[in-house]
């Protein structure tokens, strides 16, 4: 599958991390956003980007890797929307409006288009219940069938929900 998607990302604790380039960030325990597309086949693919972001153990290639492999932080959902088009940025715009979203960082996860931030944190007001609504609404204006994927916290296994 070819698409766009956001992880909800759930941070237990706060913790610090270098995130390459950018230096140095602290990331406070809550809810932080990323989305990204995959517009191609194996490892590319929706399923396969998704698989990796899960996966705790890779070696750290984007900036949302430093969270995804991080002890305190975990993917709890992914909304996604199949589509061949990159929805990336407009999707992400979107979702910073609708939740009054934040960078994590000036300049994360937004190395290749003009975007302040594609990894965002979301107030903790805001639960992760309404975080999932608030997508959702997003995603409808981009037409096409918004799909929601629940990972268990039990085990790494996941069902849609
Ligand atoms: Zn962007």
């Amino acid at each position: 599958m070819r698409g766009t998607y956001t992880l909800v990302l759930v941070c237990d604790e706060g913790f610090g991390v270098v995130m390459g380039r950018l230096g140095r960030v602290w990331v406070g325990a809550g809810c932080c956003l990323y989305t990204g597309s995959a517009l191609g086949v194996g490892a590319q693919s929706l399923e396969g980007r998704v698989e990796r972001h899960v996966r705790r153990w890779k070696r750290r290639r984007w900036h949302v890797d430093y969270l995804t492999s991080n002890q305190h932080c975990r993917v709890t959902r992914v909304v996604w929307l199949i589509s061949p088009r990159r929805l990336e940025c407009a999707i992400n715009r979107a979702v910073a409006e609708e939740l009054n979203a934040r960078p994590v960082l000036a300049g994360a996860g937004s190395s290749d288009c003009e975007c302040d931030a594609h990894l965002l944190r979301v107030q903790s007001s805001v639960g992760v219940r309404g975080v999932v609504r608030g997508l959702v609404r997003v995603y409808g204006r981009f037409g096409g069938r918004v799909r929601l994927m629940r990972f268990a916290s039990s085990s790494r296994t996941f069902g849609e929900g």
